[in-house]
């Protein structure tokens, strides 16, 4: 009889869920951007990991996609209804596609509009970073670079100088979404929520160096991955978009002069010294779409 009353009571109680749900269209949607870089996936320290001639570049590959799975994996658990990956390292061809779900899609290559957080302005509710590493300032974080090792060596967003986690935060931010989750070295981690706020995070490695680590293993490395997504939307509500209104201004310092020479040239760019110029623009968009310009363009590019 109890037990009866029980049952009824459980019944009951679902049948409330499951029509607040059937009103709110909002609580049956939930899409979900997974931005993937590579530098802060378990085990990555240095090129032999990270690109095509890498020797070990073939396994990694499979790394990043499983770090990548376990996120989506654990996003779907916590409620996403649909799944954007981003393929947000070196060539953009890194993921290995055929290992997602069907009902995933996924970003490829460049360049492309709002860069590593492409397809963020496509109604996104909650956005997901991983494999992040420290920005170029940072003098601890394994590979810690802005956009280009290469060519720079700063960028500031209204003085401040940012990461590349903390950049697209922002971005991010001009669309609403929030950064509920991130994974990579703990020195990517700290730099992030320093920005940015208090996400949760899964700490894949320790930093000892720009080429070395104290790593999880891959299978540790995702089960915490899963565990920290799931955390995540388990208080999805607490996290906030990270909001930078416009105008914004924004300092970029090469490593070569000869960038920061010819960009002066445009009347929009201000050369702040020998390897450095300023610029202003109107939001976060046409800051990305600049920052772009900057690393994308060269005049024999083809097709
Ligand atoms: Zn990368």
């Amino acid at each position: 009889m109890r037990r009866n009353i029980v049952l009824v009571a459980a019944i009951a109680v679902l049948g409330a869920v499951a029509s607040t749900l059937a009103q709110d269209p909002q609580a049956r949607r939930l899409k979900v951007l997974i931005s993937v870089d590579m530098e802060g996936v378990a085990g990555a320290v240095t090129a032999e990991q990270l690109g095509p001639t890498g020797f070990e570049y073939a396994r990694f590959r499979e790394f990043m996609t499983k770090e990548a799975l376990a996120a989506v994996e654990a996003a779907r658990a916590g409620g996403a209804t649909e799944i954007v990956v981003a393929d947000a390292h070196g060539n953009g061809q890194n993921l290995l596609i055929e290992q997602f779900p069907p009902d995933v899609r996924v970003i490829r290559s460049w360049p492309r509009r709002l860069g590593m957080v492409a397809g963020v302005d496509t109604g996104v509710d909650a956005l997901i970073f991983i494999g992040y590493h420290a920005g170029t300032n940072n003098p601890t974080g394994v590979r810690a670079h802005t956009f280009s090792s290469a060519n720079l060596a700063r960028v500031a967003l209204n003085g401040t100088n940012v990461t590349e986690g903390s950049w697209n935060a922002a971005i991010a931010g001009h669309f609403g979404v929030p950064v509920i989750m991130m994974s990579g070295d703990d020195a990517a981690i700290e730099e992030v929520r320093k920005a940015i706020g208090g996400i949760e995070a899964a700490e894949t490695k320790r930093t000892l160096g720009f080429h070395s680590a104290l790593t999880l293993t891959p299978q540790a490395s995702t089960n915490l991955i899963r565990e920290r997504v799931l955390a995540a939307f388990g208080r999805r509500q607490a996290f906030k978009p990270y909001r930078v209104d416009g105008p914004v201004t924004v300092d970029v310092t090469f490593k070569n002069y000869m960038p920061a020479e010819v960009l002066a040239y445009l009347p929009m760019f201000e050369r702040t010294d020998s390897h450095s110029v300023r610029f202003r623009a109107k939001d976060m968009v046409e800051a990305s779409a600049i920052m772009s310009f900057i690393g994308d363009y060269r005049p024999d590019i083809t097709p």
